[in-house]
């Protein structure tokens, strides 16, 4: 297979790299994002041949047509690594059918319980192959040092597909305060020698501005640099190397809807997404580019609903939004970094200048007529308010015996809502069970700003599991999370916000 280019959504870097080299370098010179210079296609055939692999080998096999740039061996190697016994469930993205024609998609089976492990079990093995690749070419003699600010979930899964992995240290950093107990618990006791976890004064925002400083600060990367051999790296949501894999599972699931008869060979599934940053839906519309007979994909927002605005109007305007905390956290964001790479397959590189340009000075761009019907053709969007995603999670588990999060709920029930004749394959995004304190609430009736009752108030956020499961008969909790109370917290330091505090740690820690 003939190695794939990438060029950027600006067209302002001018390197044309390969995907090992796109993932190393994480975002392109001039702020723009990578994009494979063309899409493979598949025949209906190709597809659902890939029923009869193992996932890893589905993996492979999409990478291979991707013009990945390493053996073909080599990529079921570490797709072998990326999509194995890490999983608990052996078909690792199992489909269930919930109501007729309503498919639910599980892509919580891996380490942390949540969508974010299927990209980032695999982009760390990747990244840390192209570091390999790079140096032996000697293009390189640093290694790589990873520094993530999470409100939760992200930095659980980067610390988990980063751990141990040749080449790469990773050092995470969470708002002391501003997460769950499970949050915290998961990332402290995180397994691995090239692994460090802090806790920071302040919340989200204070955590993200500290380690953004850092980055920026070059007296930092000097002394990085000579003192250590490592250079910085974000490995975050934009990186083509996280969004390859959410491709892989879209054609997979296809696949799997017509041998379980699902849907008939060549008929159109919707695919309906609860969406943050846009880029588990953006895996879809590739997809659908790539030849997988999608229709609809419907795009589900919360209570911070300015995608869903812009599916129906074709403006984007944050001028005026303020950030509403919702029980779906991970899809709470005002900016969606991955719709970038869709205003480009759709407008082109010159109307992706413009619309970035309007949207950092004035917080809004509208786009136009041709790129709005475009954008029609393939989305809609809906959105969902906290209390009725509660409801929801309530009323799916009394009709159907099936309990959901709080993000999988808000895409239910944007499915429910805008579904036509078309099977739905509805996306879920986490287990139950890393939000056990708000399907608790849904579970006993609570509203989202209602607080937990005394007796639940004081429980270990894995005691509250238990409770749960005592209202949720058949509801089982991943083995991981349920053990967190008894393993080692190894990460116990806080430290002070602001650009020292984080470069002090990693100093620390360094050595
Ligand atoms: C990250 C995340 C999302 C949002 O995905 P995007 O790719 O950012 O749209 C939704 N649900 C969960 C549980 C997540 O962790």
């Amino acid at each position: 297979m003939e190695t794939r280019r990438y060029r950027d959504t600006r067209r302002l870097d001018t390197t044309r790299p390969a995907f090992t080299d796109a993932v190393v370098k994480g975002i392109a010179l001039g702020g723009g994002l990578y994009v494979p210079e063309d899409l493979p296609t598949f025949t209906l055939a190709e597809v659902l041949a890939l029923a009869d692999m193992p996932y890893w080998k589905r993996a492979a096999v999409i990478f291979e047509r991707f013009g990945v740039d390493l053996p073909a061996e080599r990529i079921g190697e570490l797709m072998r690594l990326s999509y194995g016994e890490n999983f608990d469930d052996p078909r690792i993205a199992p489909i269930e059918e919930v109501i007729a024609g309503m498919h639910v998609l599980e892509l919580w089976h891996g380490p942390t319980s949540a969508f974010k492990d299927m990209a980032l079990q695999c982009m760390p093995v990747f990244f840390s192959e192209g570091i390999a690749l790079k140096q032996s070419r000697g293009e390189l003699t640093d290694d790589y040092l990873v520094l993530v600010a999470t409100s939760g979930d992200t930095g659980k899964a980067a610390l988990e597909g980063f751990a141990d992995r040749d080449h790469t240290r990773i050092v995470v950093f969470y708002p002391a305060e501003g997460v769950s107990d499970i949050q915290r618990k998961q990332m402290v006791t995180q397994r691995g020698e090239n692994v460090s976890v802090f806790g920071v004064r302040g919340n989200f925002d204070d955590c993200q501005n500290a380690v953004k400083a850092a980055f920026n600060d070059e007296a930092f990367n000097t002394e990085l640099h000579e003192k250590h051999g490592l250079r910085l790296s974000s490995a975050n949501s934009i990186n083509w190397g996280r969004l390859l894999p959410q491709i892989a599972y879209y054609v997979s699931a296809y696949a799997d809807m017509v041998a379980s008869g699902g849907v008939t060979a060549g008929d159109e599934i919707d695919v309906c997404v609860p969406t943050g940053n846009f880029g588990n839906i953006l895996g879809a519309y590739y997809a659908k580019r790539m030849g997988v007979p999608l229709g609809k994909l419907l795009c589900a927002s919360n209570e911070n609903n300015v995608l869903a605005d812009f599916i129906a109007t074709g403006t984007y305007d944050i001028s005026a939004r303020r950030f509403v905390t919702t029980p779906s956290p991970s899809m709470d964001i005002l900016i969606s970094s991955n719709l970038e790479r869709l205003l480009f397959e759709l407008a082109g590189a010159e109307r992706v200048r413009e619309w970035m340009a309007s949207l950092s000075a004035e917080g809004r761009f509208q786009v136009d007529r041709e790129t709005f019907r475009l954008m029609r053709e393939h989305f809609i969007g809906d959105w969902v308010s906290n209390d009725e995603s509660l409801g929801v999670i309530a009323r799916v588990y009394d009709e159907t015996g099936y309990l959901m999060d709080p993000h999988t709920a808000v895409a239910w029930e944007v499915a429910e809502r805008l579904r036509d004749a078309n099977p739905v394959l509805v996306v879920s995004t986490a287990h139950w069970a890393k939000f056990g304190g708000d399907v608790f609430k849904a579970l006993t009736g609570l509203l989202y700003d209602d607080p937990l009752p005394e007796d639940a108030a004081k429980l270990s956020g894995v005691e509250l599991l238990g409770r749960v499961q005592e209202l949720a008969g058949n509801a089982c909790v991943p083995r991981a999370l349920a053990e967190l109370d008894a393993a080692e917290q190894r990460f116990t330091a806080v430290v002070d916000a602001g650009k020292d505090g984080v470069e002090n740690a990693v100093r620390g820690w360094l050595g």
